[in-house]
């Protein structure tokens, strides 16, 4: 038998309503607020995330599938989408029509990481991104959505955690000061923190190792730092979330994994997973268009952990699987014939039908509909057939009314539907 590859996981029937619930009623609420889906590519030139996440993060240093193809060119299966996004934006020349665009992608990202609970190779992410707009208006309606989304999921136990990582005029100040630190905190810090302390020290402030957070504990904030710009940018997002009344933790040490964001950094934050408690992330990265040679143009978006988000939609115990609302059991090949008939009509018309194609007797498949989780049975034998009315069966209330059987579709739609 040939198994999964480690940190790749099926997501199985009975398991997959529940996915499919969460996508519907994130698109849905996109929808409302503007957004248009746009589908990108797996896999991209490996440039493409190298230069946009940076060359000095996790992802680009450690985490990435990447490999030559055919022809010694270096592809990259995507381990986030922005990068992704923002390559179509600037390829295909989105902001012609309009630079603002919303938009919105779901689907796998890819990382090497070392497997645990809520952390897989391939995890799906429901992302988020507004082009074209600087206003601080475009932070507070994206975070807005993302918390109305979850509020609509019933998920209560999420914070927003929220900073400013300032620009490219206040954001050296602020590393220059952190940076001073480190050196003095040196011994105490992890071997990655000593590496990153010198080639990228905003990372050493979200290391989860307790030496390290220990010796950086009076480190300074990047609030402290931020250009007078930056500093009203930032002011103006937190009055338009108090305005809006979602609740939020002021995080001085947020400062997200990649390298392109500017100004608002978020994250969403909960107690009910454990050690992987982000998810969802998000931030301005008002560089990043231009960076990759599109126009000059800010923008923001979130991504959020899609295998985390379903982790914690169902430990309500709700139940989103669903059965047929129509069994049909068909006793005898004549009855066979005439069920599939209605079988196929009915689920044409819309009401979700099965039928069992072996040669059961009536035990099997009643046993069969109401493994099923069927609503309602039809029954039809030869019996029924010759005195022209068959009998439908109400499974929860034990309940049986008689169906004509020259309009078996009209009369089971319209009992079902009324
Ligand atoms: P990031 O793209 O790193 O900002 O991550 C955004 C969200 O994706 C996180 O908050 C997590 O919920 C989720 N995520 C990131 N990496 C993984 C992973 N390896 N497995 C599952 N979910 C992940």
């Amino acid at each position: 038998m040939i198994h999964l590859i480690r940190g790749f996981k099926d997501i199985l029937p009975g398991e997959v309503e529940l996915w499919q619930y969460i996508e519907r009623t994130a698109i849905d609420l996109f929808e409302n607020f503007g957004f248009r889906e746009i589908r990108v590519p797996i896999m991209e030139r490996t440039e493409l995330f190298s230069r946009s996440i940076g060359e000095d993060t996790d992802i680009v240093e450690k985490e990435m599938y990447t490999f030559p193809d055919r022809k010694g060119e270096f592809i990259t299966l995507r381990p986030e989408a922005t990068a992704s996004v923002v390559r179509s934006y600037i390829q295909q020349k989105l902001y012609t029509t309009d630079p603002v665009q919303k938009l919105y992608t779901i689907g796998p990202m890819f990382r090497r990481e070392r497997p645990q609970k809520g952390r897989y190779r391939q995890f799906y992410q429901i992302d988020a991104e507004i082009f074209g707009s600087q206003s601080p208006l475009a932070d507070a309606q994206l975070i807005f959505m993302l918390v109305s989304l979850f509020i609509k999921l019933s998920v209560t136990d999420a914070t927003v955690h929220i900073n400013s990582l300032g620009c490219p005029e206040c954001r050296p100040k602020f590393r220059e000061a952190l940076s001073g630190l480190l050196k003095q905190v040196e011994p105490q810090l992890c071997e990655d923190c000593v590496r990153r302390s010198t080639r990228n020290p905003l990372r050493v402030l979200d290391c989860k190792v307790p030496t390290c957070r220990d010796a950086i504990a009076e480190a300074p904030s990047v609030i402290d730092f931020l250009c007078p710009e930056c500093r009203e940018h930032f002011k103006t997002v937190t009055r338009l979330l108090d305005t809006m009344n979602v609740p939020y933790v002021l995080d001085k040490r947020l400062v997200r994994g990649l390298d392109y964001y500017t100004r608002t950094a978020f994250e969403i934050q909960t107690g009910a997973l454990g050690a992987q408690n982000a998810i969802a992330g998000g931030g301005r990265y008002d560089s990043l268009v231009k960076t990759l040679g599109g126009p000059d143009t800010p923008a923001i978006g979130f991504a959020i952990g899609f295998d985390r988000l379903a982790e914690i939609v169902a430990l309500s115990g709700r139940d989103f699987s669903k059965g047929p609302e129509v069994f049909i059991a068909a006793l005898g090949k004549d009855s066979q014939a005439r069920a599939f008939e209605w079988h196929c009509a009915l689920s044409m018309e819309g009401i979700s039908t099965e039928m069992d194609f072996s040669d059961r007797g009536l035990k099997g498949l009643m046993k069969r509909a109401s493994r099923l989780k069927s609503r309602y049975v039809l029954i039809t034998g030869e019996q029924e057939l010759e005195q022209g009315a068959l009998v439908l069966r109400n499974m929860a209330t034990k309940e049986q009314v008689a169906v004509p059987v020259d309009c078996v579709v009209e009369t089971v739609k319209s009992m079902i539907l009324q």
